[in-house]
């Protein structure tokens, strides 16, 4: 027996929202061998990574290979070119962040989590509802408390910071959403960042999918909104644009002019030598111009494919919002089935493999997150059993 354990992730209990998904599935393939599903479910992109990024990743090995080249531990805040890339980046959004304020990371996930160790133990985590289960999870591991706030139909499934109390709080904000694929706007995000300022919080703003933002007049950034520099810390990565879901990495932005710039300099030499330097070679040419093209191609194609879904359920009055900005569509289930329901009808009577809403939060009940991170003939396949079963 072993004493003094965290508690609180006993308390998460097993079930990860994922795990519980492909374990449902895996039952289903156990008992039907030759079912043919067709996977509009987890969020993993199924494209190869870029040609030009395939040649950094040799080019970086085959130096690593060479006694002349060789180098060991690298700079733990990033390669120097790569947070320079990223500052690059941007500009072209009229954001101003110089090269020691970018914080090169193995992806978004780590950070989300452990950003929660800059506060202290039981404070308050504001976690809109619903939203990815990473937010919450971590949370709770952390010891806070969550103060839950419905992204509600009505407002178009954007959070707005109205009605909640004006205390300090760590607010977790997504965009464009996973699961329901909605993008703040410019108003609301300023909005969030006065009330942060105001009440003393601060905003981790997760930007994993700004990439599939295709209306010009959106934020892809909450830099992009004044006075975010003084209370927000950016969560960015390469896994959804880039195609570095194996590959890992990505990135913390915070400004030097924000007190949780030091901290987390501070906690990142204790807890992190450094992104992968191979990954690193991969990340610069990603975001190099023949990088940010072959991005861009994969990008529209996970985009199209999302238009297909979006037609096929436009054309049987399916209500259903994203699919615009996000590779994620967010569907009301079928006569009022909850959201387990329609995910195990779904797969059982036409084989396709969505994600349950309630895994997202209470108020994911009653949906379906689809997913159009697929080959378009997959997900032409599934738009059609969809309407057979809706
Ligand atoms: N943020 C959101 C909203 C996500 O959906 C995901 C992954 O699905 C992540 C962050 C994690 O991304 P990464 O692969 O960079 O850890």
């Amino acid at each position: 027996m072993i004493h003094g354990l965290n508690g609180d992730i006993e308390q998460l209990g097993e079930r990860y929202l994922f795990a519980e998904a492909e374990r449902r599935v895996a039952k289903f393939r156990a008992s039907h061998p030759g079912a043919e599903l067709v996977r509009l479910g987890i969020g993993d992109v199924t494209l190869p990574l870029p040609e030009v990024v395939v040649r950094a990743l040799v080019r970086g090995a085959e130096a690593l290979g060479d006694p002349e080249k060789f180098v060991g531990y690298g700079d733990s805040m990033g390669d120097i070119s790569l947070r320079r890339a990223i500052c690059e980046r941007y500009a072209r959004r009229g954001v101003d962040l110089n090269e020691n304020e970018i914080f090169v990371n193995d992806g978004a996930k780590g950070d989300l989590g452990s950003i929660c160790e800059l506060f202290e133990v039981g404070g308050t985590s504001l976690i809109v509802d619903p939203s990815y289960p990473v937010y919450f999870d971590a949370s709770v591991m952390a010891h806070r408390k969550i103060f839950s706030l419905e992204a509600r139909a009505e407002d178009g499934y954007i959070p707005l910071p109205h009605g909640i109390p004006r205390e300090p709080m760590l607010i977790y904000l997504c965009s464009p959403s996973n699961p329901t694929g909605t993008v703040i706007p410019r108003d609301a995000l300023g909005e969030w960042v006065e009330f942060a300022i105001l009440s003393g919080s601060a905003i981790v703003f997760d930007a994993a999918y700004e990439a599939y933002i295709s209306d010009a007049s959106l934020p892809h950034s909450i830099f992009e909104i004044p006075g975010a520099e003084k209370c927000a810390v950016e969560v960015c990565s390469l896994s959804k644009s880039a195609g570095f879901t194996g590959l890992r990495c990505g990135w913390c932005a915070i400004s030097e002019k924000s007190p949780l710039h030091a901290l987390w300099a501070r906690r990142r030499s204790a807890r992190f030598n450094g992104a992968c330097r191979l990954t690193e070679c991969g990340a610069l040419a990603a975001l190099s111009p023949e990088g940010e093209a072959a991005c861009r191609e994969r990008i529209d194609y996970y985009m199209a494919g999302a238009k297909i879904l979006a037609s096929a359920l436009t054309s049987r009055k399916i209500s259903y919002v994203g699919g615009l900005h996000a590779p994620y569509l967010w569907v009301d289930c079928p006569d009022g089935s909850d959201s387990w329901e329609a995910f195990d009808a779904l797969l059982e009577r036409v084989g396709v493999i969505s994600t349950p809403g309630v895994g997202f939060g209470a108020s994911g009940e009653g949906h379906l997150r689809l997913s159009s991170f697929a080959p378009h003939e997959e997900i032409q396949r599934g738009a059609e059993r969809i309407l057979s079963f809706f």
